[in-house]
């Protein structure tokens, strides 16, 4: 309705303007209401022109009337491509969380998978209570770590238990040989959990930290020995294989 009568107005403005321009041009009114009572013809040429003028008009406003069409189409397609540009983006937004996900899913399970096929663990929680090494005119074959009796103890690596059972000065003690020839040896359990001739992977619970043997507290004594029965230093050991106590 408002556009209407928008149009309406535009075309008596436009309809007006060469009415105008013909009252400036033309001779006094006096003299032109003489003429007309003198010589009432109709003036056509006028009358075309006016006819012409009102044509021209008429197409004008058609043209407007066009153009204002097409830009309202135009507003509407820059409006639906921008929509479609936010529903894309929107999308994209997504996609990239989406992938984002997946990437920090597919990191933690790498992480799980390493924490779980380690080569090498600790062989349990606690405090270095003893080192490896000269120990009051005593040569101490292994590193001592304490804890609260039950702590449980795990195979450093792979390997094949050797032996699991009574030992003098150990109480029990669970040797293990690895693949590459090395045993680790583990003292003072009341309890442990595997026997000769097992294998066991690195992580594995082989024991429970005890007190048994010539032992003044619960720890666990821990030895590695290569080339058969030579005691090195088990923490140096456990350096080179990254595990750090
Ligand atoms: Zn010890």
């Amino acid at each position: 309705m408002r556009r209407r009568r928008v149009v309406a107005a535009v075309i008596a403005a436009c309809a007006l303007a060469p009415l105008a321009q013909q009252a400036i041009s033309a001779e006094p009114a006096d003299s032109v209401a003489l003429q007309s009572r003198a010589t009432p013809q109709p003036d056509t040429s006028a009358a075309i022109k006016r006819e012409e003028q009102l044509r021209k008009h008429f197409e004008a406003q058609q043209a407007h009337l066009e153009w204002v069409k097409k830009r309202k189409e135009a507003k509407e397609r820059a409006k639906e491509k921008a929509r479609e540009e936010a529903r894309e983006a929107a999308l994209a937004k997504k996609r990239a969380k989406e992938r984002a996900e997946e990437r920090a899913r597919q990191k933690r399970a790498e992480a799980r998978q390493a924490a779980t096929s380690a080569e090498f663990v600790k062989p349990t929680e606690g405090r270095l209570t003893s080192q490896f090494g000269a120990r009051g005119g005593e040569q101490h074959g292994g590193i001592d770590i304490a804890n609260s009796l039950g702590t449980p103890i795990y195979s450093v690596a792979d390997g094949t238990v050797v032996e699991a059972g009574p030992a003098s000065g150990f109480g029990n003690w669970v040797r293990i040989k690895h693949d590459d020839g090395t045993i680790t040896v583990y003292g003072h359990m009341f309890e442990y959990s595997v026997q000769a001739g097992q294998r066991v992977e690195a992580g594995e619970q082989i024991a429970e930290i005890g007190n048994n043997g010539q032992s003044t507290g619960p720890h666990l004594h821990f030895e590695v020995w290569q080339n058969g029965s030579q005691k090195i230093d088990p923490l140096a050991w456990l350096g080179q294989h990254i595990v750090a106590l």
